[in-house]
């Protein structure tokens, strides 16, 4: 039986870490978006090239195709992981022309939860060092690192507003491509540890 999987959660649910422990242990390989297209590989390489290089978006025709030629590569007879992909229902119809998929697993995480969790990361501006000034870790001391004394700075992408927008635009694009997939869903609550999590995932697959 293969194991073609897709994980699907807003950010900061933790699917990614989630999709990397489950791929390991399984041994398929785990395809992320970003990774899947920095591998593109030849014709298909120089056309997402003219894409980036104008900084245009990239059409879902194009990844689908890129994720095709991942896909058909050996390591993943057993089966695979999509990480942020499909991430609407376009591209999961696209998706259905070139694979079946087993199972999609969707990591659920409150609006709350999330804010919290994206909003107070910090990081070093000297060391580059993560902390989380709402949940962990924190550091000693608010705003200074405790590895260096360096200040800790919070990326524009990370604000309050910031991170409520793309909660919204997870809601409208990318929870309706649930609905496609029904009947192999497997609801996990993401708000419990990631070792919990993980085990769950493997119990609701029934892998031991
Ligand atoms: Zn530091």
């Amino acid at each position: 039986m293969t194991q073609k999987l897709i994980f699907i959660g807003p950010q900061g649910s933790g699917k990614g870490t989630q999709a990397k422990i489950l791929a390991e242990k399984l041994s398929i390989p785990h395809i992320s978006t970003g990774d899947l297209l920095r591998e593109a590989k030849g014709e298909l390489k120089e056309e997402l090239d003219n894409y980036m290089n104008e900084g245009k978006l990239v059409p879902d025709k194009l990844i689908i195709k890129i994720l095709k030629q991942r896909i058909e590569k050996p390591d993943t007879d057993n089966g695979f992981i999509l990480d942020g992909f499909p991430r609407n229902t376009a591209q999961a119809k696209l998706l259905e022309e070139i694979t079946k998929i087993d199972n999609v697993i969707e990591i659920t995480l409150s609006d709350e939860e999330a804010i919290k969790r994206l909003s107070g990361r910090v990081n070093c501006e000297n060391c580059n060092a993560n902390y989380n000034e709402l949940t962990a870790p924190k550091p000693k001391q608010k705003g200074i690192c405790d590895k260096c004394n360096g200040d800790l700075i919070k990326r524009n992408d990370d604000t309050k507003e910031a991170v409520k927008k793309r909660l919204e635009i997870y809601k409208q694009e990318t929870q309706p491509v649930l609905e496609i997939y029904d009947n192999l869903l497997i609801t996990i609550n993401g708000e419990q540890t990631i070792q919990k999590i993980a085990t769950e995932i493997l119990e609701r697959l029934n892998i031991r």
